[in-house]
């Protein structure tokens, strides 16, 4: 073929109906099945951005729930449909399992065979492998490790208390549902900013998107390491709420520093609690004022208050483990394209070498979905559309020009 697309998500659907609107031959190898990365999140797992923040090419939220924020299952219902209406030319249970170039082309090992293309765009995922710090090794064996891709629902953890190790969105998340559960939580934090759902009368998605926030190229950022910095803390469940340090505080979960390791059944934390709630409200202060600018612009009013007094008093250094029986690792995500031969195609934090999603190392390698391929909504389903007009043109392009090799 042409064109391999590697991956089903919305990234390469996105890009597979650019490439079918250029006439350009191609193929989209699924390992498993469309929306795959979907399907494989925890049960209770539902957008944190609303369902109107769905923007892929020909393909917005439709529904009768702008607001609302889709649970999984209705994602991939929403994929699925995508892909059959525009008649994209998936094949799902086909993994790729290397992919190797020569002079002329790529070739594919996949699980049924190879196939040669002259382009191979990767939509892999944008959050592959969930971080583990290296304190875990110090834990004890017999405690119960989940990460968020096996973590499924409270219930299926052993009785007794939860560590959630990370609080980024998906820790904050995981750390609610235990505690309403009935179960004891205590939640070791990181440096993440936070927002409330809602300011004047809008979603907090809108403010970011009319900030410029969303748009802000990794260039932008004072260091380009801010990529692994969890969006602002906020929540889609039960119908979009403000969930952060000091809603979680007061519903009784316990928060504790950074995550060091463990001395026997003794758990060790960084007494950073209020260094890092302040690192967070740094953030949100920023972001209030980027959003002081929208309201001149618009005329609509914030209501962002100054943020409240925060008593870290209470943060343990040392927690014996006791009741404690299981310890969630939300830490975030990296990259991971250690299946790829191209160690040179990726930078030292793991993403690739890319300028509008073209490899800068190896010849007719692109990728799309990347966190910051371009932008901060890059590789969410706001930032599909834009993304996957850039790639698909620069696949056009490359194919018009004919093919050299670089790589
Ligand atoms: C916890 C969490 C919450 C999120 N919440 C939101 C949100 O509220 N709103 C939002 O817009 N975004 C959200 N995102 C981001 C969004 O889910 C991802 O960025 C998005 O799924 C990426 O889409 P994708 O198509 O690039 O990758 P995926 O959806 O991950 O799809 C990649 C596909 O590639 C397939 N694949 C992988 N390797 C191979 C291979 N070697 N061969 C063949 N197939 C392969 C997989 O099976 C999978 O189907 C969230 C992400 C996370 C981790």
């Amino acid at each position: 073929v042409d064109v391999a697309v590697i991956g089903a998500g919305h990234a390469g659907l996105s890009v597979s109906k650019v490439l079918s609107g250029f006439g350009i031959e191609h193929v989209v190898l699924e390992g498993d099945r469309i929306g795959q990365g979907w399907r494989d999140r925890w049960d209770s797992f539902c957008l944190v951005t609303p369902n109107w923040a769905i923007d892929l090419p020909d393909a917005t939220y439709e529904g009768d729930d702008p607001d609302g924020f889709m649970p999984k299952e209705d994602i991939v219902t929403f994929l699925e449909a995508y892909a059959a209406r525009a008649g994209l030319p998936v094949r799902e249970g086909l993994h790729v399992d290397a992919v190797s170039r020569d002079e002329q082309a790529f070739t594919l090992s996949t699980s049924d065979g190879e196939l040669r293309a002259k382009v191979v765009v990767i939509c892999t995922g944008a959050f592959q492998s969930p971080h583990v710090p290296e304190g875990a090794a110090s834990l004890p064996a017999d405690l119960f490790r989940v990460d968020p891709s096996s973590y499924g629902s409270p219930d299926r953890l052993p009785p007794g208390g939860v560590l959630v190790v990370g609080s980024g969105q998906t820790g904050c998340q995981m750390a609610e549902e235990l505690h309403e559960s009935g179960r004891r939580v205590v939640l070791s934090c990181g440096r993440a900013p936070w927002i409330p759902r809602r300011s004047g009368g809008r979603d907090i998605v809108w403010w970011l998107a009319q900030s410029g926030f969303l748009e802000q190229p990794v260039g932008a950022l004072p260091d380009p390491r801010e990529k692994l910095v969890s969006n602002p803390l906020t929540t889609g469940h039960g119908g979009g709420h403000d969930l952060h340090y000091r809603t979680l505080q007061r519903m009784g979960v316990e928060l504790a520093g950074r995550f060091v390791g463990a001395d026997d059944r003794e758990i060790r934390f960084e007494p950073d609690l209020a260094v890092s709630v302040a690192g967070g409200d740094e953030r949100y202060l920023r972001l209030r004022g980027l959003f002081d600018q929208v309201a001149q612009r618009t005329g609509i009013e914030h209501d962002l208050e100054d943020p409240e007094p925060f008593d870290a008093s209470g943060a343990p250094e040392t927690l014996s483990l006791g009741d404690i029986s299981s310890v969630v690792f939300a830490g975030g995500f990296r990259p991971d394209y250690s299946w790829l031969p191209w160690p040179g195609a990726f930078d030292d934090m793991g993403f690739p070498v890319q300028v509008d999603g073209r490899s800068g190392v190896v010849d007719g390698l692109f990728f799309s979905g990347v966190h910051f391929l371009r932008k901060r909504k890059s590789a969410i389903l706001l930032g599909g559309r834009e993304d996957a007009e850039v790639v698909g043109a620069g696949v056009a392009a490359y194919l018009g020009a004919g093919t050299g090799s670089r790589g």
